[in-house]
């Protein structure tokens, strides 16, 4: 199938996912984080009586007038069930849904028939588990991932080798946090691994590891490569044909969209390959009583109705980011962590997780001598500050860590210095009331 054309939009749809409206890039502008706020209804309201600093992205962001706006205005104008419908609201509800295919294919520099809507990261990399690798992989092969994945890109990799037969090892970990380059070459060229899946950012080390380079090698050892960019397509400019990866997925509600929808970006040829997981409706060619044949992807991949309402408020945040300029948003980002990483240090018996700012995004993990995350967070909500603590779904790389849990920071389009500053002041205040108390 060729990549869809961009049907016409009804002018009712808020921020129609038309040609990508950001604007050429310039020298990159820096973000007023003060002012974007004000775009943030949530974040207009207190908590325990106090201005809200939400440290909490890395788990899921909060959402612009603007994109709760285009969900509201898709069910009060144009809602209908998409594909086959022969009336004015389904064709409308189809140009949200295909437009926003469109959109995203343009943010991620892939044509629009390699973007399958999931309902999430967690979907999309079962998806490629179960569709691609548990029918591709024979028994005896081997899936490498890495000791900083998050659960979504381990188990369900677990899973598929404990019932194909595959061998799953593990890229270890330097003790700042990285991969390991030297055992990542050495894996590759010992076990010859037909998948490689991995994090492009960590959500707790904050790690960004190096992709392209990383992609590069595995393909030229033979294995596909799947990259779990949950973390990383929020925060950074994301090109996927620069990356040079087979599969990536990400989340719609960790980067300003709703909740529910996610996205799997997988090479044209590689979909042709893969499995669908859901079979029944919008998914088939030909259906007899004993037999099916499938569409051509992505539709192969979306079977039943899919998140209508909430591509279409999506196509809506990601107008919103480009508008800011990724480059802006992770430069923005850097700096924020620079500081972070600087007044942290500070704090008396707290220890940080993973490298130096110049290798990560952000996101950043600690801990604090005689105070338990936990306490520590339920203090920082006292205050204001929404922080995450917990073993944030990587239980091994926790226990890599020698720490059952730990705290976590991470910030944002809306968070500036003075969010870490208030931060830094729960910190210390949490300290002076539990800290070996
Ligand atoms: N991978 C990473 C690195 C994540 O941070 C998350 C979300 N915490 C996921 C996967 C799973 O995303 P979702 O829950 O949206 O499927």
């Amino acid at each position: 199938m060729s990549p869809s054309p961009r049907p016409p939009l009804d002018p009712g749809i808020p921020s129609p996912p038309g040609p990508d409206p950001s604007p050429a890039p310039s020298p990159t502008r820096a973000l007023d984080p003060a002012v974007l706020r004000r775009d943030f209804p949530i974040l207009q309201r207190p908590v325990h009586g106090r201005r809200l600093v939400y440290l909490d992205s890395a788990a899921t962001s909060q959402k612009p007038a603007a994109v709760i706006e285009a969900l509201a205005a898709f069910y009060q104008r144009s809602n209908a069930n998409v594909h086959r419908g022969i009336h004015t609201l389904a064709e409308e509800a189809t140009a949200a849904y295909e437009g926003a295919r469109a959109r995203v294919a343009a943010f991620l520099g892939a044509r629009d028939d390699e973007i399958v809507f999931t309902r999430g990261t967690t979907e999309a990399l079962n998806l490629v588990a179960w569709g691609w690798a548990g029918h591709r992989l024979r028994p005896g092969d081997t899936i490498l991932v890495t000791l900083m994945e998050h659960h979504s890109n381990l188990v369900p990799w677990q899973q598929v080798a404990a019932r194909g037969g595959f061998h799953l090892r593990a890229v270890p970990l330097t003790a700042d946090g990285r991969l390991d380059r030297d055992a990542f070459s050495r894996l590759l060229a010992d076990h010859r691994p037909r998948v490689v899946a991995l994090a492009h950012m960590s959500n707790v080390l904050g790690t960004i590891n190096p992709v392209a380079e990383l992609a590069r090698q595995a393909r030229e050892a033979g294995a596909v490569v799947v990259v779990d960019g949950a973390q990383s397509v929020p925060h950074l400019p994301v090109d996927v044909r620069r990356l040079g990866v087979d599969f990536l997925a990400f989340s719609a509600h960790k980067m300003l969209g709703p909740t529910g929808l996610g996205v799997l970006y997988g090479r044209r040829e590689r979909l042709e390959e893969m499995e669908p997981l859901l079979t029944g409706g919008g998914m088939i060619r030909h259906v007899e009583l004993q037999r099916s044949t499938w569409a051509d992807p992505p539709h192969r991949f979306e079977a039943g109705t899919p998140p209508i309402a909430e591509a279409a408020a999506f196509a809506c945040a990601l107008d919103y980011l480009a508008r800011l300029g990724m480059d802006a948003v992770a430069a923005h980002e850097r700096d924020l962590v620079r500081y972070a990483w600087e007044r942290l240090r500070q704090v008396k018996g707290l220890t940080l997780y993973g490298p130096e700012p110049e290798h990560r995004g952000g996101v950043i993990s600690f801990t604090v001598a005689g105070v338990h995350p936990h306490d520590l967070a339920q203090v920082l909500d006292g205050e204001g500050v929404a922080i995450r603590a917990g073993h944030h779904c990587t239980q091994p790389l926790h226990r890599h860590l020698g720490v059952v849990a730990t705290a976590r920071a991470s910030f944002y389009v809306y968070n500036d210095r003075d969010d870490v500053d208030r931060l830094v002041e729960g910190i210390e205040r949490a300290r002076r009331l539990l800290a070996d108390a």
